[in-house]
């Protein structure tokens, strides 16, 4: 990264730790052995994946067999929703909500199409799951119930300990996706009744493209992608090793919590106290709700964000709109749209997002420069 940007896009990815990197960095050169090879050289390498397993699980509160290694949180979703399903058969009703990642809202549409029976949760205006429909919506022919911990957009977290008290006294599964949860809120799946979590390493500076999905002792799961028995015949292919070390160091971290502390959340009341003084239409969505610390979600009514974040860009600063992977389309988050927000607040909504790596100067740059980029905005917006 160029010394000179300041990134405010940590909910797409956060910068690798340096520890991290050193660590993936044999097993992209001279360790390059198979980890299934039963020869001394494999085995040394399997002992590094095995390493890593249980750093992960050691920072959720699970046990290291519970961990299954995947290429990111998207494919640990697939393999939460498809796999959970595929060992129900008989089960066709799926509860998902409307504030879901994409991950989990295609995969709805999909189901939706072959003919499962899918039910979308409300939220509310503080983007709060309608518990009392939960409960209404768990029937016998419910499969599964898949939910966000932590959402990317907005940074509101759901009331978890509630959600999984209303699964468990149904004994109907529980998935959550919990990329963004993962270093910015304590996780421990040993006193959560949770069957499958969802974790991505990009997501807690680590490396792109590997993730794990979390499988409580006893759920009943089939593999997606088949071919050799890896992961314990949950996913095939050879593992990605040097992701899942990197993965591992960084999940050692992230346990300490250093993105969900005290001081991000004060970085984040500074920026947002500050963007709001400057411009005083902004809004700063879901505010009242518990958020993670990390997340700062505003929206200027009557701008653009996509012209926002081009303003912003040209300046050195990086920031989203919606979710990375929806952002180039003019379409208005679903999302803030499931919120009940009015189009004007959507179509404005930008999204701030830090990790430890942010400064105080870095924050008070933002703050400084936003008034004088957006009255440009808005002047043309007016004329
Ligand atoms: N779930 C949430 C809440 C996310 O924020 C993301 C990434 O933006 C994903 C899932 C997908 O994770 P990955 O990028 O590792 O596929």
């Amino acid at each position: 990264m160029s010394a000179d940007l300041i990134y405010l896009d940590n909910n797409a990815s956060t910068q690798p730790l340096p520890e991290v990197v050193e660590a993936m960095l044999p097993f992209l050169g001279n360790q390059f052995a198979n980890p299934s090879s039963t020869h001394q050289f494999g085995q040394a390498v399997r002992y590094a994946v095995e390493v890593a397993r249980g750093q992960v699980a050691g920072a959720i509160g699970a046990s290291a067999k519970e961990i299954v290694f995947t290429a990111g949180g998207t494919e640990s979703i697939n393999l939460a929703i498809r796999g959970a399903l595929a060992a129900r058969p008989t089960k066709r009703r799926v509860i998902t909500s409307g504030v879901e990642h994409s991950a989990v809202t295609r995969i709805g549409e999909q189901l939706a199409r072959e003919g499962y029976d899918l039910q979308v949760i409300g939220v509310d205006q503080a983007g709060q799951l309608d518990m009392d429909a939960l409960a209404e919506k768990l029937t016998d022919e419910t499969a599964m119930v898949s939910l966000i911990w932590a959402n990317n957009e907005t940074g509101v977290i759901l009331d978890v300990e509630c959600i999984a008290s209303i699964t468990a006294a149904r004994g109907i599964p529980l998935h959550l996706d919990a990329v963004q949860a993962v270093g910015k809120l304590p996780i421990d799946v040993a006193n959560l009744p949770v069957q499958l979590l969802s974790l991505s390493g990009h997501k807690f500076h680590g490396p792109k493209g590997v993730g794990a999905l979390y499988v409580k002792r006893r759920t009943r799961l089939r593999p997606l992608i088949v071919g050799g028995r890896q992961e314990r015949d949950l996913r095939g292919g050879t593992e990605n090793v040097a992701g899942i070390v990197g993965m591992g160091v960084a999940a050692e971290s992230a346990k300490e919590l250093p993105d969900g502390d005290k001081a991000i959340a004060g970085l984040r009341d500074r920026l947002e106290a500050g963007v709001t003084e400057a411009f005083p239409g902004a809004r700063v969505i879901g505010k009242d709700a518990p958020r993670i610390n990390n997340t700062a979600n505003i929206s200027f009514p009557g701008l653009e964000a996509e012209a926002i974040l081009l303003v912003l860009s040209e300046n050195g600063i990086c920031a989203s709109a919606g979710s990375a992977c929806s952002s180039g389309s003019l379409e208005p988050s679903p999302v803030l749209q499931a919120m009940g927000l009015d189009q004007r607040i959507s179509h404005g909504a930008v999204r701030f997002s830090l990790s430890h790596i942010n400064t105080k100067d870095e924050i008070d740059y933002v703050v400084r420069a936003l008034p004088q980029l957006l009255a440009r905005l808005s002047a043309l917006a007016a004329g």
